[in-house]
């Protein structure tokens, strides 16, 4: 990292200057590459391997694509990062990426929208990319980044246009129309270019996509319920996309389901969380940071998502969705607790979370257990564990649905939001 610093340092206010001019031609033809995508049959492109090499003061980034694609690239502030999409409906690469050169930071990639995958690279310094270019020879993309001053990146950066997730042409959810059964929408957490959290090859975003298909059969397997998933495969969902498909869908509950990390100790278990100003514990603030942080780190933060924490709260309140959220996470681990192992003390807890404040449907977010720990690590993908453990949810909600007033029972019409 030194190293890298110093050669940085070493470039010339000059330098700096002309390659600040020769960006401005490089950003000029980014959006036409995209443009030319329509016709050509790009489904299955696929991410062979990702590495960067030191050339003349900068890095070179070159992604090995199993054909060619149209792409474009690029680059957002706070956090600094270059973001390339290219176009491929699968989003499949290898099962881990190298380190990159100093200072591009940990990659991620994975399908970002049903038409277009991306590769995110943190920056760890202000760099802009002088030369994009499909790889002489073979299939695939060579970008070429050099240190600019901050001034010069932060001016450059944003989203070009047709580049935001709300921009993908395919057709959003129909509103379906209301029902007697009880709806309930599951939510598994993150999904293509944002795996969650990973420990030891165990990708968060694959064990609670599996655990939401079995949750979705034990409900329907009652009769009574019909299950919505916010998302059916591994893609990539916006968390305040996630709350306007259940509206649409006029879930009467919502279960957003996830898995954790500890940074450091140990824990083991399941604990269910409900919406709260303020975090019952340091753990919980620290989980609903990580959480809502999921849409920057995928490099798709909308403008606007900051939303007026009282005044959803005011609103969920009057609605009697919290006081109901409270009694769900109550009858759901009641029901858990003799299925599989809770999280010792305190299995319930409270903390500011994006994704559990759909006006009127009472949310809870269940965290599997902690990847970091090995026990843990094995039994949730074993399916053994998942079916204990969703025959469990599955008893806590119906055992609250059966409890709870008519209101929150009877057919609700979809919400168009
Ligand atoms: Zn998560």
């Amino acid at each position: 990292m030194a190293r890298t610093a110093d050669r940085v340092r070493r470039l010339s206010a000059a330098r700096r200057r002309i390659l600040a001019l020769a960006l401005g031609a490089a950003m000029a033809w980014t959006g036409a590459m995209f443009a030319r995508a329509d016709s050509t049959d790009v489904a299955s492109v696929r991410l062979d391997a990702l590495s960067s090499r030191f050339l003349a003061g900068g890095v070179v980034l070159t992604l090995e694509l199993s054909s060619p694609a149209p792409f474009t690239f690029f680059t957002l502030d706070a956090p600094r990062r270059l973001v390339i999409d290219y176009a491929s409906s699968t989003g499949e690469g290898p099962d881990e990426l190298p380190d990159l050169a100093p200072p591009l930071g940990e990659p991620r990639f994975g399908l970002f929208r049903p038409d277009r995958a991306r590769v995110v690279v943190p920056l760890a310094q202000p760099m802009q990319v002088s030369r994009a270019a499909a790889r002489a020879g073979a299939a695939g993309i060579e970008i070429t980044l050099v240190p600019v001053p901050p001034d010069v990146f932060a001016a450059r950066a944003g989203w070009p246009a047709g580049a935001r997730w709300e921009d993908a042409a395919s057709p959003r959810d129909p509103v379906l129309p209301g029902d007697a059964r009880l709806v309930v929408a599951i939510d598994p957490g993150h999904g293509g270019i944002d795996p969650g959290a990973m420990s030891d090859g165990v990708m968060e975003k694959d064990v609670v996509l599996a655990f939401a298909q079995r949750l979705a059969r034990h409900l329907e397997a009652s009769g009574g319920v019909r299950a919505v998933l916010t998302r059916e495969r591994d893609i990539f969902l916006p968390l305040g996309e996630r709350v306007r498909i259940a509206q649409r869908a006029g879930a009467h509950v919502f279960i957003s389901l996830h898995a954790d990390i500890v940074i450091e100790g140990e824990a083991a278990g399941v604990s269910v969380y409900t919406l709260a100003p303020e975090a019952s514990d340091a753990a919980a603030a620290e989980l609903a940071e990580r959480e809502n942080r999921a849409d920057v780190l995928a490099g798709a933060e909308a403008a606007g998502v900051e939303d007026d924490v009282a005044r959803v709260l005011i609103e969920l309140a009057q609605r009697g969705s919290m006081a109901e959220a409270e009694r769900l996470a109550k009858a759901t681990l009641a029901m858990l607790r003799s299925e599989v192992e809770l999280l010792r003390s305190r299995p319930h807890r409270r903390a500011d979370f994006r994704v559990l404040k759909a006006p009127g449907i009472p949310s809870i977010l269940i965290e599997l257990g902690f990847l970091t720990s090995p026990v843990d690590r094995a039994r949730i993908v074993t399916p053994g564990w998942q079916e204990m453990a969703a025959g469990g949810v599955a008893r806590g909600v119906l055992d609250w649905a059966g409890e709870t007033a008519p209101a929150w029972r009877a057919p609700r019409t979809a919400q168009r939001p």
